[in-house]
């Protein structure tokens, strides 16, 4: 990469990742539950205002365990957009699950409830809203038939990270959430995640499952004097050096939050011409949502304008990509789930939607990025 390149991202460090990993280093405990697997606990559940907080090695890791901790098995149905990352699909489809895609909302790209109502059947087991770009996903339509009916709802939070709605954190609504640490989210410890845990009494069996399916925890704790195999699990527990690099950069969390939002707001100022004159539309964030500034997207005209402005960007150095190849449309997708209805506005908005360059440490390159898309509409226009 040249100096000239601005990169669709690149992952913050604060400064003291290191020394923390140092300190696991010499606390002489380097596999997970130490210190700094705690101390990021404690942080999770402070901020969220989860039950509990349980680290993972990944936000696929923590959709696992909450597809094992909903006992999802062959037959089951799981309700989720078409317009999500694979893991949101697939935690539940290693279970035999099937997945059922409802459509979003062309607001906020996110599940539209009241489809999810249609959509849930006998068979559903689980629904899983997607907080697309840390806005809320309204799930009020179907909170309470999901309670009646004993349907889980998991939050996927992998955006969410200290975001809120309604004055609400997400990640505290549904019975368990799930929040990634990947290198492209907010906070990062390179891969990483967690699993929130709302229904308490959830917490026991979810700290089994990520124990290797013993009560480790308890033996560690002193509660009994040796472990044992006790239930379904896996190591879905990250090491201390990862725990070690994610509390540092918990501590600048809420600093991490307002320079995102910063940038947010400086893309949403100066691309409103744009979309007055009809080139672009900016995102819609509704009135109440306290979103974490996690994607700047807009929504071009067709997929040909958005073919060519990624080309026109890439030309002066500048990274910016699409997402989601809808998961209905994907050989996997194809396999293992079905559609509830049309998903006509998934299919439009995925074939539309660009994502612009969003990191700590942009700010003074941002007039490039907004010069470059200016100069590509100013072309067309010609
Ligand atoms: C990033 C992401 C995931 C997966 O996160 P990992 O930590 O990489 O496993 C899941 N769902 C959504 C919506 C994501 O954006």
């Amino acid at each position: 990469m040249s100096a000239r390149e601005i990169p669709f991202n690149r992952p913050y460090v604060t400064g003291r990742e290191l020394s923390y990993v140092a300190e696991a280093h010499r606390n002489g405990q380097l596999a997970g539950n130490g210190p700094f697997t705690r101390r990021c606990q404690a942080w999770l559940e402070e901020r969220i205002g989860c039950y509990k907080a349980l680290l993972t090695h990944s936000c696929t890791a923590a959709l696992e365990m909450a597809a094992t901790l909903c006992e999802v098995q062959a037959g089951d149905e799981v309700i989720l957009p078409s317009f999500t990352f694979v893991s949101t699909a697939n935690a539940f489809v290693a279970r035999g699950a099937t997945p059922v895609f409802v459509d979003i909302r062309p607001d906020t790209l996110n599940l539209d409830g009241e489809l999810v109502v249609e959509a849930i059947s006998e068979r559903t087991k689980v629904i899983v809203p997607v907080h697309y770009a840390g806005v809320g996903c309204d799930l009020t339509p179907y909170q309470a038939i999901a309670r009646e009916r004993g349907i889980f709802v998991v939050e996927d939070a992998a955006h969410s990270i200290l975001a809120t709605d309604e004055g609400r954190s997400l990640g505290s609504i549904g019975d368990l959430a799930a929040f990634s640490f990947h290198e492209t989210k907010n906070l990062s410890s390179g891969q990483g995640g967690a699993l929130a845990i709302n229904d308490e009494r959830l917490a026991a069996r979810a700290e089994i499952i990520w124990q290797k399916g013993t009560n480790r925890s308890d033996f560690c704790r002193g509660a009994v004097d040796q472990y044992t195999w006790i239930d379904q699990g896996s190591s879905y527990l990250p090491g201390e050096i990862p725990a070690a690099f994610l509390s540092a950069q918990m501590e600048e969390a809420d600093l991490i939050t307002e320079r995102r939002l910063a940038i947010w707001q400086t893309y949403h100022r100066e691309l409103e011409g744009l979309e007055q004159r009809g080139w672009l539309r900016r995102p819609c964030v509704p009135e109440g949502s306290g979103h974490n500034a996690h994607i700047y997207h807009v929504l071009l005209s067709n997929a040909e304008a958005r073919t060519r402005i990624i080309e026109f960007l890439r030309r002066k150095g500048i990274g910016a990509v699409f997402h989601y190849v809808p998961l209905h449309t994907s050989p996997a997708g194809r396999r293992y789930g079905r559609e509830a209805g049309e998903l006509t506005v998934t299919e439009d908005i995925a074939a539309r939607l660009l994502r612009l360059p969003l990191w700590l440490g942009i700010e003074p390159l941002l007039p490039r990025v907004l010069r470059a898309v200016g100069e590509f509409f100013d072309t067309v226009e010609a």
